[in-house]
């Protein structure tokens, strides 16, 4: 099969991999109709992360079941199916709290390399959730986006506990925070405010539900957030980015007794004990556990209620990804599908 694999910062090419095999019994193969590139796989490929030997790439699927390991029960060859980045059994008091991208038994994804034909899933009955059936080709950029941004993003704004009457503040607007302000939305928040400098995100983040758009960063970004909420700041921010600049701007942007949830990878980020102390604000986040939203967001996009998909404005050919990531480095592209 062809998939993408990158051998070093910049350096991605795709090549011929040999088709996943089931290893364990508890594993399911899948067969992909599209696969994407995420924002945090540009983390390596601009050099923050190391890459210290050609790796597969790709943690966001969706796929037709071609066949399943002797213990998996629930899945089954021909069902359409939906997983996150990280394979979970489901069954542990972690994940039964909600928390499965914590899960003890869990299997990081990316290893496997979702940009390519055909992946290996392990723990599929844990892991993978089925559509009630196969859905219309349309409808798969929407599934693909919930694998990973759609359900990290709802993680955000849950984290941020946003809801009815409140003020929303997304910081990032990538795919990850586009998507905030779509969960921010549905969860029916009253303001919610994009922090964005580019036009198209700006358009896309008004189309998912934005009220108000804020073009100034740091300080100035914080300043602004006030002067939008009678001075007091918002009562929920989603940081989306994961920087030591935005976790600042999101942390001064909420209101004393407010809610941030985090879901930009940390890079570098340092918190300021003092300030913490005397700001009353709750910071909650993590790599989201998007199997707890999984059965609730499949439902929404069956029934054609929300379109996630609309975070993918190019499409490209499984062989140009190299293009693609390109593309997503420029931020020419919010976020790139791939068709293997
Ligand atoms: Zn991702
Ligand atoms: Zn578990």
């Amino acid at each position: 099969m062809r998939g993408a694999v990158m051998y070093a910062p910049g350096d991605v090419r795709v090549e011929d991999r040999p088709d996943p095999q089931i290893l364990k019994p508890t594993d399911a193969i899948i067969r992909l109709p599209a696969t994407c590139i995420c924002g945090s796989d540009l983390w390596p490929y601009r050099g923050f992360d190391p890459v210290e030997e050609p790796s597969p790439m790709g943690h966001e699927y969706v796929g037709i079941v071609e066949e399943v390991g002797a213990e998996v029960t629930t899945i089954k060859p021909g069902q359409f199916v939906i997983g996150s980045f990280f394979a979970t059994d489901n069954t542990c008091e972690i994940c039964r709290s909600g928390y499965q991208s914590s899960c003890i038994n869990r299997v990081g994804i990316g290893s496997e390399g979702a940009q390519a034909e055909l992946m290996r899933v392990p723990l599929a009955d844990g892991t993978l959730v089925a559509t009630p059936d196969v859905p219309a080709d349309d409808l798969i950029p929407d599934f693909l986006a919930l694998s990973d941004v759609l359900g990290t993003g709802w993680f955000g704004a849950v984290a941020a506990e946003a809801g009815p009457g409140k003020t929303v503040a997304v910081v990032g607007d990538g795919a990850v925070g586009l998507l905030g302000v779509l969960a921010a939305k549905q969860l029916g928040a009253e303001q919610i405010i994009a922090m964005s400098r580019h036009q198209p995100r700006q358009q896309l983040a008004r189309e998912f539900g934005a009220t108000d758009i804020v073009t100034e960063r740091g300080n100035d970004g914080v300043a602004k957030i006030k002067e939008l909420t009678n001075g007091l700041g918002a009562h929920s921010v989603i940081e989306a980015v994961g920087t030591q600049e935005s976790m600042m701007q999101a942390i001064r942007s909420t209101r004393e007794g407010g809610h941030v949830g985090y879901v930009g990878v940390a890079h570098d980020v340092q918190l300021p004990g003092e300030e913490m102390f005397f700001s009353h604000v709750h910071l909650h986040g993590g790599p989201a556990p998007v199997r707890r939203f999984l059965p609730e967001l499949i439902d929404l996009i069956w029934n054609r209620q929300i379109n996630p998909g609309k975070v993918f404005d190019l499409e490209l050919p499984l062989n140009q990804a190299p293009e693609g990531y390109q593309a997503m480095d420029e931020r020419s592209a919010i976020k790139v599908l791939l068709r293997p």
